[in-house]
């Protein structure tokens, strides 16, 4: 199944195997294609075109071609190109031997854009084929539906893991109101090779461009992404409205914003929407206030809190415009926790909201500070993902070597970790232990439910091991841990486990 032959010269039968697969999500790498074309070519193709067309079904929204031939040895070469039913799509020559097309983004030699419904075809071009050889040739093809997009720009982790993740979830570049110096000096909308240059030269694992509404820096990303194999590199977006600012981490695809146009009639249908393609939804900077300094900054919206996974609790330009204050009154720590207490599970993140990656690495503001430190299977964006919205995540302030911040509880033989669950009887003792590595002179302060904090007392060393007790009152509860300086500053904020959770509403 899948051969086709020569009938005629030039004349070719295309025999499809189509398989379309419905509604998977998974990359396209991590399932069997949905379109496979076989053949062979012979000296009769030599310094021809060869096209192949397949069927592209309404509602495609990505599409992914992995080639394959048998002739390398004996000097054949192939180039690709596509065509979509209206025009020349691209042409990668023998340069690639995989390429993906998306709405807003494409391999390098393609053009992202819109991928209408219809006959396609996958065009081989012959610049050499020998006498008296036969090369066989295989193209795989992935149609991802529209609203199962993978948005990914790497197909592999760039690292393995398990690991601390270390990166920035809110930076805007000259996509959006991003800005830096040009080469003479001029203030210029910031091009994003400046900013993922400047994130890998501060040692960030990965970060998220995070603009105002615009969805045009996916392929910006998706060009410097296999240069930068070092920093995983995440397209987001700042929903920005009127009544708050949401990040859409993990999105590339367009999306209506506008609160009452069309198919954007209310929040939740915009966050429902955005939930389909996949984003993982944070709140930012939710107590910064709204005027004519910042507009439409602090988050007024009405909120389906079971629709958000995150709160950015600490956003670098609310501490820049506290003189660097992390705890402020523009802080979100105390909005967070209120949310925790009345019931919600949202992971608490922070996010530099850089606009400038040429500001000092010291202050506020300066992509990577604050940092969010993510525990993940690997550094690639479904496992950065899955292990924030977990919440095995702490926010780092810019300490400069603290390698980790764990906290561990056990309860009737059964442990948790920072995110997780823990089921404690009335009366049941809960063992809590904290590790942390590289914040020589640092305390710990225990913060719980309703606000209750313990400052634990000071360990010498480079490393904290450090362990505490409750006595549960089988009541629902959270306890996370912070770590402060010698004055009392915070240096870095952990997210909660979770006490008797499990009848959450
Ligand atoms: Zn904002
Ligand atoms: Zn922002």
């Amino acid at each position: 199944m899948g051969r086709f032959r020569i009938t005629g010269a030039g004349a070719w039968i295309v025999a499809l195997m189509v398989a379309l697969s419905g509604a998977s999500t998974a990359a396209a790498q991590e399932r069997s294609a949905d379109l496979r074309l076989e053949g062979e070519l012979t000296r009769r193709n030599h310094e021809t075109y060869v096209e192949l067309p397949f069927a592209v079904p309404p509602g495609t929204g990505r599409l992914t071609v992995v080639f394959r031939h048998d002739g390398a040895d004996d000097r054949t070469t192939i180039d690709l190109g596509l065509r979509d039913p209206q025009r020349l799509r691209g042409w990668s020559g023998g340069a690639r031997d995989r390429f993906t097309v998306a709405e807003t983004d494409a391999t390098p030699a393609y053009l992202p854009g819109p991928l209408p419904a219809g006959t396609w075809n996958l065009i081989l071009g012959v610049p050499n084929l020998r006498p008296d050889v036969t090369t066989a040739y295989v193209a795989e093809i992935w149609l991802d539906p529209a609203e199962a997009t993978p948005s990914a720009l790497s197909d592999a982790p760039l690292a393995q893991g398990p690991a601390w993740w270390r990166g920035d979830l809110h930076v805007h570049s000259g996509h959006s109101d991003g800005t830096c110096r040009s080469r003479g000096g001029a203030r210029i909308p910031c091009p994003i090779f400046r900013i993922v240059e400047t994130a890998a030269e501060r040692g960030l694992d990965f970060i998220a461009l995070t603009e105002h509404n615009a969805a045009s820096q996916a392929q910006g990303l998706r060009e410097l992404q296999p240069y930068f194999d070092d920093i995983l590199l995440i397209p987001g977006r700042e929903l920005t409205t009127f009544q708050g600012h949401a990040n859409l981490l993990g999105l590339s695809a367009p999306l209506e914003f506008r609160l009452g146009a069309p198919g954007a009639a209310d929040l939740d249908m915009v966050l429902d929407r955005a939930a389909s393609l996949g984003a993982t939804v944070s709140i930012n900077h939710p107590r910064m206030p709204s005027g004519e300094a910042c507009m439409g900054c602090g988050w007024q919206a009405q909120t389906d809190w079971s629709k958000v996974h995150a709160i950015e609790v600490l956003n670098g330009g609310a501490m820049a415009a506290f003189g660097g204050r992390a705890e402020s009154p523009l802080s979100g720590i105390g909005f967070w926790e209120s949310l925790l207490d009345e019931g919600h599970r949202l992971t608490a993140i922070g996010g530099s909201d850089s606009h400038d990656p040429d500001r000092p690495v010291g202050e506020p503001g300066a992509l990577g500070r604050p940092a969010t430190v993510i525990h993940a299977a690997s550094l690639s964006q479904p496992d950065l993902m899955a292990g924030l919205r977990a919440g095995r995540v702490f926010i780092d302030l810019g300490h400069p070597g603290l390698k980790r911040l764990e906290l561990e509880a056990t309860a009737g033989g059964r442990t948790a970790r920072m995110g997780d669950e823990l089921n404690a009887a009335s009366g049941a003792l809960i063992s809590f232990r904290v590790k942390v590595e590289g914040a020589p002179g640092a305390r710990i302060q225990v913060v719980e439910s309703g606000g209750a904090r313990e400052l634990l007392p000071a360990q010498p060393g480079d490393q904290i091991d450090q362990t505490f007790t409750r006595r549960s009152d089988g009541q629902r509860r959270w306890l996370r841990i912070d770590l402060r300086d010698a004055h009392g500053g915070l240096l870095a904020l952990g997210n909660p486990i979770y006490l008797n959770w499990d009848d959450a509403p």
